[in-house]
């Protein structure tokens, strides 16, 4: 059967490398190399790297690799194609382009940054101190935030925020990343909508915030593809699947990791991440892999138990949550939270580097 994945990131790694190598497996990205997103503010504060070549990843598997963006999905014509125009025919898909940061709002693809410029956002802040301002009150808005703080002492660093910093966490969770902030000396502007990004700064719901670097962090959005290809999506264009992570509406397609709005019983849409997106593509290969021979897919199961936030390289909060990702308090703050959270980001990427050799290693808590 020729499968091909679309999308090289922690989802399409982990269902490509889990397929029945008996396959002919296509795995197509935009790069040829695997990008530890989850580090990318690590990046921006200085780490060399986050990429590993996909051929290291895959050597020795058979897997095709192509490099290019997909541009098109046609599902009755079972193609993908390309930007450059080459088309490529799949028996089934797995589709695993994830996601980025949205930067739909007035001026910020033209002056922000976001955690995909990393690279770049590094060199600017290299080049000299100044005012900057983190626009958004999530995990990946108070993780730059910190990580910059730390790293760049010349830079005064604010973060805005519509209501307060990750409201997602509980009461002592919150208490400690505040005071961590405070440590940091990031000032915090609570309650303030961004509404645009101009050469000067931002402009918000409580009027202008001047600033010398901007780096947007606002929610994540997903490519389009599968929404014009007539893909069930759903309000954010993230494809309705079944519980094998089949679209709902075309059987021959399987969607994985951010792409996907995957319905997990007891606990909601899943959340855009790799604790779940990992998971959720592992889940779908079985699923491909039992239907290949014949079998019954199973039905997915996971539970959250936790969630981790970096605070700069030596401070951090685990958070523990319910099944239903409801936070409870019970916390991991500080030097061990970091170490914690530095575990979690290594057991990610050593779980796709592993899955070369043994496929099916890769675990979840269900
Ligand atoms: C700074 C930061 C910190 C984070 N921290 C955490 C954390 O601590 N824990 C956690 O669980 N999650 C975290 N996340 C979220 C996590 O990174 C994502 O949820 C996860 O990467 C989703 O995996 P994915 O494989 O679905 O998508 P991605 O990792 O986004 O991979 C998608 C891949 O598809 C490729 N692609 C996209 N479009 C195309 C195209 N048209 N053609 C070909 N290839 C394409 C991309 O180049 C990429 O390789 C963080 C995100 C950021 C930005």
């Amino acid at each position: 059967m020729d499968i091909i994945v679309i999308g090289a990131g922690y989802a399409g790694m982990t269902a490509a490398l889990r397929l029945d190598r008996r396959h002919r497996i296509t795995l197509v990205s935009a790069t040829d190399h695997f990008t530890e997103r989850v580090r990318l503010h690590e990046l921006a504060a200085g780490r060399p790297s986050v990429g590993t070549p996909l051929a290291e990843l895959t050597r020795g598997t058979g897997i095709h690799l192509v490099t290019g963006r997909v541009t098109e999905l046609d599902p009755a014509g079972k193609k993908i194609v390309l930007a450059d125009g080459r088309e490529l025919g799949y028996d089934t898909l797995i589709y695993a382009l994830g996601s980025f940061t949205d930067t739909g709002a007035p001026g910020v693809a033209e002056h922000a940054y976001t955690a995909e410029d990393a690279a770049k956002l590094g060199v600017r802040l290299r080049g000299g101190g100044g005012r900057l301002t983190v626009v958004g009150g999530g995990l990946t808005g108070v993780e730059l935030a910190t990580e910059l703080a730390e790293a760049y002492p010349d830079w005064r660093v604010g973060l805005v925020a519509g209501g307060r910093p990750v409201p997602g966490l509980s009461r002592r969770g919150r208490a400690h990343v505040d005071g961590t902030l405070a440590r940091l000396g990031v000032e915090v502007t609570m309650g303030t909508r961004a509404e645009a990004v101009t050469p000067e700064g931002l402009r918000t719901s409580r009027g202008e915030i001047a600033a010398d670097v901007v780096v947007w962090a606002g929610s994540f959005a997903v490519a389009d593809v599968a929404r014009r290809a007539g893909l069930a999506v759903d309000e954010r264009g993230r494809a309705l699947v079944d519980a094998t992570m089949r679209s709902v509406s075309h059987p021959d397609v399987y969607v994985v990791g951010d792409a996907a709005a995957v319905n997990v019983p007891r606990a909601g849409v899943s959340r855009m991440s790799c604790a779940i997106g990992m998971p959720i593509a592992a889940h779908a290969a079985d699923a491909v892999n039992a239907r290949a021979r014949g079998r019954a897919a199973k039905p997915f199961r996971f539970r959250y138990f936790i969630q981790c936030v970096s605070l700069g390289r030596r401070d951090g909060v685990i958070q523990a949550v319910r099944r239903d990702d409801a936070p409870i308090e019970l916390v991991l703050p500080g030097r061990l939270g970091a170490w914690v959270k530095e575990l979690v980001c290594r057991y990610a990427f050593a779980s796709v580097r592993l899955a070369r050799r043994l496929p099916r290693s890769y675990v979840w808590p269900r």
